[in-house]
């Protein structure tokens, strides 16, 4: 069925697996905010084995996991979802992924037992788990150019240190918490329609902007460039509150 000019379509990738710490948060403000722009907003749940719908997307979600979850869907990822996800992607679709789906969209992840998960090599990154999880309130300067405020806030609960390679670049930079890897201070990754992150939470509630960048972007395929304004107070009232915790 054809794209509908109306139509939002929100893609769930593994919704009854991959799916901790709030992350149906980030469904539900995607569709919500699409359906106060007066688009018909549609979900489509994207289990182990089915594929249907994807060319219809406009966004994806995958969101975080176990190791015993992730070692459930990446065979699936790579054998079905793969294809349809890059073609989606190449022609316009977005992709927001948390944590362990941020994980397996790079090259591989390794579990703190030395068990590899191979990825799709869609982003330029690869994780291997630490001893120590990194677990806390995480603050990042974003490198978005169109967003406002120009911070990010939510929770991380990870034992993966993921490192970016050339192709990849950070999200942004972490204010407070570990981010990808505790190291060399990043948080997240921007690489064609994909951007990761490590922020749970949920993230966009809190995030309003970033749900917004997230559907622009997912929009210029149609040649939509503005939204119209919505009343973000409360949201951005609880942004300010995380940042302002973070400064006591
Ligand atoms: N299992 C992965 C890790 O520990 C991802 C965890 C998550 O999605 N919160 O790093």
């Amino acid at each position: 069925m054809a794209r509908h000019q109306k139509t939002f379509t929100v893609g769930w990738l593994y919704p009854d697996l991959m799916n901790i710490y709030g992350d149906r948060g980030n469904i539900l403000t995607l569709l919500k905010r699409a359906e106060w722009r007066d688009y018909e907003a549609r979900l489509i749940e994207l289990g182990r084995g089915t594929t249907k719908g994807m060319d219809e997307v406009d966004i994806f979600f995958f969101g975080g996991g176990q190791d015993r979850e992730q070692a459930l869907v990446y065979e699936d990822l790579i054998e079905h979802k793969q294809p349809p996800l890059e073609r989606a992607v190449a022609a316009g679709a977005q992709i927001l992924a948390v944590c362990g789906g941020y994980q397996l969209l790079g090259h591989y992840y390794q579990t703190g037992e030395g068990e590899r998960f191979p990825g799709i090599g869609m982003i330029d990154v690869r994780t291997e788990a630490g001893k120590r999880r990194f677990i806390g309130d995480v603050i990042v300067d974003a490198d978005l150019a169109d967003i406002t405020p120009p911070t990010l806030v939510g929770f991380e609960n990870h034992s993966g240190r993921t490192f970016l390679g050339p192709e990849a670049k950070p999200l942004g930079r972490v204010r407070t918490g570990f981010g990808n890897n505790g190291e060399d201070h990043t948080e997240g990754c921007l690489q064609g329609g994909v951007l990761g992150t490590y922020l749970h939470g949920s993230l966009l509630p809190k995030n309003p902007h970033l749900a917004d960048h997230l559907i622009r972007a997912a929009l210029r395929r149609r040649a939509i460039t503005d939204l119209a304004a919505l009343d973000d107070s409360t949201e951005i009232a609880a942004h300010e509150n995380i940042l302002a915790r973070a400064r006591r």
